[in-house]
């Protein structure tokens, strides 16, 4: 069998004859021809036999390694005059348009990046985290479930910081499947527009109920014209739970900030370490935190009062109470909160009962806390990877390669009947 033909059979590249294979140190490079006579724009359907001038474009990808060896795959493409898009690099079958490696390595890139971490699989496929981050983008694009966006009845919407700092992705989840459906950079009314705009009028009238934070941005671009003004807006108890905890931070740190100006520091240095074993669910505790939530209680005081009126609130979430229960004890909370002279917590009150029709139309619903709060811990540890990104695009597509509508396949599942036999 001549090298070539080898070649062949090992890239197993669709649509190329192999012309030439050249050995240098630690790469072996692989030059290609494509074999259609047609020219087709990288952007669109249009395909032509015209080219645009004769002088080729020398490209490269990156494929699949061979054992140790990295392998290029070379061709010198052609340019031809789309009437969209204008003078253009032809496309090849094997790549995605615009990328510098082959649509096999991007594949296997894109499944790797929902199952392994950053310093793992920089030093696997030896790209940087970056590249990976345009890599996944592309994966995204390319095998987001199109149905994705059919049959949505009842969705939550979500921000989620993507960066250290003000940098947030609005995400859109389909409560009935418990997947990801949608998702943008921003977290203003705009961004949720995008998704009604994409959605179209006849699917967006579908939609039942809308399940969001306590701010007003979300609410507005769901009441607007053409988009769900018919969608019942549902409060998560998930996120009135996380105002509590917020509620409870803010006390904490005025007292420890009180504690400072007392003469022994020793108290207040002892209390900023408290900080989780308040904010974490009491099972989660770890003895030492469970010790110190001990000693914050015989204490007593404001920390206290807070915390236990952010557990009273957790509780009557925690999903195993009827409608009208849960009614009567968000209500009970509320007044007990509005009396309690925490400042935060008084607030949080108002806020509560300015929302209380949609707080309940959640639990009516079933809008579930658990399943919603798994989601929702799942983005958060992907975002913790995604920190290193430069693009939200890519911390995006982190989220939606993860848990979202994609089905990854590899490239030994999808070409299952190679055979280096069949064929010469
Ligand atoms: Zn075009």
């Amino acid at each position: 069998m001549r090298v070539t033909t080898a070649f062949k059979h090992l890239l197993a590249l669709p649509g190329v004859t192999v012309r030439q294979v050249d050995f240098g140190s630690r790469q072996v490079t692989v030059t290609v021809a494509l074999r259609s006579g047609r020219l087709r724009c990288p952007a669109c359907a249009y395909t032509t036999t015209a080219r645009y001038d004769t002088r080729p474009v020398p490209s490269s990808w990156r494929h699949l390694d061979l054992g140790i060896w990295r392998l290029e795959v070379r061709a010198g493409l052609l340019r031809l005059q789309c009437p969209t898009h204008g003078v253009r690099t032809e496309a090849v079958p094997f790549a995605r348009a615009g990328s510098d490696f082959t649509r096999d390595f991007e594949d296997l890139v894109g499944w790797l990046a929902t199952a392994m971490d950053k310093t793992a699989i920089v030093r696997l496929v030896r790209i940087d985290w970056d590249s990976v981050g345009r890599i996944i983008a592309r994966v995204m694009d390319d095998k987001l479930d199109p149905k994705r966006l059919d049959n949505l009845f009842v969705v939550g919407v979500d921000e989620v910081a993507w960066k250290k700092g003000q940098q947030y992705i609005t995400l859109v989840s389909d409560h009935q499947r418990g997947k990801m459906v949608w998702g943008a950079e921003g977290r203003d009314s705009k961004t949720l527009n995008q998704f009604f705009t994409e959605l179209g009028t006849e699917r967006s009238a579908a939609i039942e109920a809308v399940s969001m934070d306590l701010g007003p941005a979300y609410a507005k671009s769901v009441r607007a014209k053409g988009h769900a003004p018919q969608a019942i807006i549902c409060y998560d108890p998930f996120h009135c739970v996380q105002l509590a905890t917020k509620a409870l931070d803010t006390v904490r740190r005025q007292a420890w900030q009180e504690m400072r100006l007392l003469p022994d520091p020793t108290l207040a240095k002892r209390f900023k370490g408290a900080r989780w074993c308040l904010l974490k669910n009491p099972v989660d505790l770890t003895d030492k935190q469970a010790t110190t939530l001990r000693k914050i209680r015989r204490r007593g005081g404001e920390v206290w009062r807070a915390y236990a009126l952010k557990e009273a609130l957790r509780a009557v979430f925690a999903g195993d109470l009827s409608e009208d229960e849960v009614a009567v004890l968000l209500d009970r909370f509320c007044s007990k909160a509005s009396r309690s002279g925490l400042k935060p917590f008084i607030t949080l009150s108002r806020t509560i009962a300015k929302h209380r029709a949609g707080i309940l139309a959640a639990v009516h619903l079933g809008i579930n806390n658990a399943r919603h709060e798994a989601l929702n811990g799942r983005v958060r540890l992907i975002m913790k990877r995604a920190y290193g990104f430069h693009s939200a695009k890519s911390a995006l597509a982190l989220i939606m390669l993860t848990i979202g509508p994609v089905d990854h396949v590899l490239p030994h599942e999808r070409q299952p009947g190679v055979s280096i036999l069949s064929s010469a």
